[in-house]
């Protein structure tokens, strides 16, 4: 076998996900990675498999969601207005269903890799990290990356998962949602929470209980660049990954750390990307059967998505 065969989700629902005008969250994000797809098709002939999204069960948001919230969501989304959180997240119709689709789409892409009828997989639309079990945060609704967590950890049955999340925010939903939960590794790169939403995400913060030092906050102050991420990545990430024996790796991609985003202020390249998920590929290649999914996350810049999200799903291709 030559190169990877990378599972993309691909189709017109996963455009449902899109906050009303001028929300910096709108369909137009995937819009611009899909018109690139075909140059990443002709560079990897055969590798890049487009995968149909499907909608998640209720039984499956209930993995990690609280039955109140979802009926919650539910109904806001039949009424389409007012926030689901405190003024970031507004409700719009059909948002119940097309936070579905996010979330069936992202286990589906686990369900492929672990029949190994796609080798790894990457779901532009997932990753939305800030929601929380029982409540909507930043631009979030039903937390995709938390609830296959919680299916590879409680359904499939699996003792480890390792969860890597470079976008510019902390990732405080799976980050506080396992905090006490020793199966899930979880490394998490963002601009210091002094100076940046949700304001979380410190050094210290290791892990709770038995999961003590399963956690690994790195927060970088702004401007830092791809010369900061390269630093604290050998210094703290690969030591780390020594200790770690994951069977599954998950890989929220968050495109908006790289310079010129309008949300944040780091300023690094699509070069950490690049060398994410490639370090990533390699790990799970030695690990766990190249068992990885990414997810997209965050990132208003378009030209940077697609660029960030272009070189997750290269690295994901060529062999480590
Ligand atoms: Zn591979
Ligand atoms: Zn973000």
């Amino acid at each position: 076998m030559s190169g990877c065969r990378v599972g993309v989700i691909y189709g017109e629902e996963m455009l449902l996900y899109s906050f009303p005008q001028p929300h910096p969250f709108r369909k137009d994000r995937i819009e611009r990675f899909y018109e690139k797809l075909p140059e990443l098709e002709k560079e990897f002939p055969g590798q890049i498999i487009r995968v149909k999204p499907r909608m998640a069960t209720l039984e499956e948001v209930l993995f990690y969601h609280e039955k109140e919230y979802v009926d919650f969501v539910k109904n806001m989304s039949m009424d389409g207005y007012g926030y689901l959180d405190y003024g970031d997240t507004p409700a719009f119709k059909g948002c119940y269903e097309a936070s579905l689709y996010v979330v069936g789409s992202t286990l589906k892409l686990v369900d492929l890799v672990m029949k190994g009828e796609i080798d790894h997989g990457f779901n532009p639309m997932g990753g939305l990290h800030h929601a929380r079990k029982g409540r909507a945060a930043g631009f979030c609704i039903f937390n995709d990356a938390s609830i296959a967590i919680k299916y590879l950890l409680d359904k499939i049955g699996l003792n480890e998962v390792l969860y890597v999340d470079i976008d510019a925010h902390h990732g405080d939903g799976v980050f506080y949602d396992f905090y006490y939960d020793k199966r899930l590794k979880h490394v998490d790169f963002h601009q210091d929470g002094r100076t940046l939403y949700p304001g979380t995400g410190f050094a210290h913060e290791r892990g709770g209980g038995e999961a003590a030092g399963t956690k690994l906050n790195i927060p970088l102050m702004p401007g830092a660049g791809v010369g900061e991420f390269m630093e604290n990545w050998e210094k703290l990430v690969e030591r780390f990954l020594n200790d770690v024996d994951p069977e599954f790796i998950l890989l929220q991609a968050g495109a908006d750390g790289l310079i010129g985003d309008p949300l944040t202020g780091l300023e690094y390249t699509e070069e950490v990307h690049y060398f994410v998920a490639k370090r990533l590929h390699k790990l799970a290649e030695e690990k766990c059967e190249g068992r990885i999914v990414a997810m997209g996350g965050g990132g208003y810049n378009r030209d940077n998505i697609v660029k960030a999200w272009s070189a997750v799903v290269r690295a994901l291709a060529t062999p480590p």
